[in-house]
């Protein structure tokens, strides 16, 4: 337990299940003392977050949000408004590509994956930012999650290295945008990490034992890590940084060849 984030309010958005890395996020944050709301995609996924909060026996604001949708970005943040008032920081946990795109050539995405890919994996934090904005009115922090597949041709990774790419993009034009108001704007470039989402990423293990073999550390990293990063990135520790990618790969994202 710390104090760092004592009456802070975090919004942490997509929580699917225990091994999402919001999840990891989520803990780190409540063991420094933030109170955090929860958006979920949808009553589908509603149940799973209940059971999850529930865990850190403390009551949390649960509100669905899906990203594609304007009406329910819009809706989500006048609830939480509403119900919370300030918030103080924006954990951005979202990202979405169709299986079928995340194998084989990225010469062969279709113009619909693409848009989908680019919509919910990087237009979603704009939508987002602009509306957790005027919430902000004592600063505040933003985090979202990258790869490395932004920065390089990962094999299979595609279409959402591109998103990722946008993402990265988007994460210095808002750092530029919001800075005026104190709010800061970041990216953790996490290593791979098994969830939900990775699944959908052909030969997955095949990455996690590269990792293992050359990354400096010689492991793979964990949702608890990058949790632990993004208290620091919501923390007055971070106060000078922002429009910045932080990596927390276990130095994989340093090598080369
Ligand atoms: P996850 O499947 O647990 O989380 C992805 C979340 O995105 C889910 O909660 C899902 O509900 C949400 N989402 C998808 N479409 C949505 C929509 N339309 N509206 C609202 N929410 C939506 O997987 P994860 O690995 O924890 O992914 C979280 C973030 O971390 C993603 O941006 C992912 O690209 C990134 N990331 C993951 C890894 C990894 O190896 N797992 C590595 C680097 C970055």
């Amino acid at each position: 337990m710390n104090t760092l984030l004592e009456g802070k309010n975090i919004v942490i958005m997509g929580v699917a299940n225990h091994r999402s890395i919001a999840w990891g996020i989520a803990q780190s944050l409540h063991k420094a003392g933030a109170n955090l709301i929860f958006t979920y995609q949808g009553e589908r996924l509603r149940e799973n977050v209940a059971e999850l909060s529930a865990k850190l026996g403390k009551e949390s604001l649960l509100v669905n949000c899906d990203v594609t949708k304007d009406e329910d970005v819009e809706a989500a943040f006048g609830v939480i408004r509403e119900q919370v008032g300030v918030i103080h920081g924006l954990a951005h946990c979202i990202a979405f590509a169709k299986t079928e795109e995340l194998e084989g050539e990225y010469v062969n995405t279709s113009r619909d994956g693409y848009a989908l890919a680019q919509d919910i994996s990087a237009y979603s934090l704009v939508a987002v930012a602009r509306a957790a904005r005027p919430l902000m009115t004592e600063g505040g922090s933003i985090v979202t999650m990258t790869y490395l597949g932004g920065e390089r041709a990962v094999a299979n990774y595609n279409v959402m290295g591109v998103a990722k790419a946008a993402l990265d993009a988007s994460v210095r034009y808002l750092a530029n945008d919001l800075g005026k108001e104190n709010i800061r704007v970041n990216a953790i470039s996490a290593g791979p990490i098994r969830t939900l989402a990775a699944k959908g990423i052909r030969n997955f293990n095949a990455v996690l034992k590269e990792i293992e073999e050359k990354a400096p550390l010689r492991r793979t990293i964990d949702q608890s890590e990058v949790g632990d990063t993004a208290l620091f990135l919501f923390s007055n520790l971070s106060r000078g940084i922002t429009g910045e990618i932080l990596h927390v790969d276990a130095g994989y994202s340093i090598v080369a060849g």
